[in-house]
């Protein structure tokens, strides 16, 4: 199975299982920091980030709740199916970031310093052998 088709694959499966009641973004802490979330009602939102996973477009406040995300857990923990919501976001911001080849739907953050910390941390764990090798 490519990434791709595990990435459809999980999406299809847990929006299969959301309600979208709004529990998790009613315990998220990042919707101050994600314009019109607050403002609007949080099963709308929830209902647009599943309408991601299920090949729609969302919302905007859908689009800005994903990107928002910092991975804090606290929407697993809130929500009454018991469904991994962190997944879910995970997965939704793997695909408005253009994960499965479609343009990105939010802006895509450019991280300079990814491998120079992937270096660093790389340095902790070969022989200089290695590093001359590799990095
Ligand atoms: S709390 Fe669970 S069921 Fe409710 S919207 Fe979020 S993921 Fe869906």
């Amino acid at each position: 199975m490519s990434l791709a088709e595990h990435i459809r694959g999980e999406s299809a499966r847990l929006a299969a299982l959301c309600s979208a009641c709004g529990e998790c973004v009613r315990a998220c802490p990042m919707t101050p920091y994600a314009a019109g979330v607050d403002a609007a009602a949080p099963g709308a939102v929830a209902a647009g980030m599943r309408d991601v996973l299920r090949d729609g477009p969302g919302t905007p406040e859908a689009l800005a709740w994903i990107g928002a995300c910092t991975k804090s857990g606290l929407c697993t923990a809130a929500c009454p199916e018991r469904i991994d919501a962190a997944l879910m976001l995970r997965l939704a911001g793997m695909r408005v970031r253009g994960a499965l080849g479609e343009a990105p739907r939010i802006p895509v953050r450019e991280d300079t310093q990814f491998s120079p910390r992937v270096k660093a941390f790389a340095r902790l764990t070969m022989t200089e052998e290695e590093q001359a090798q590799w990095l």
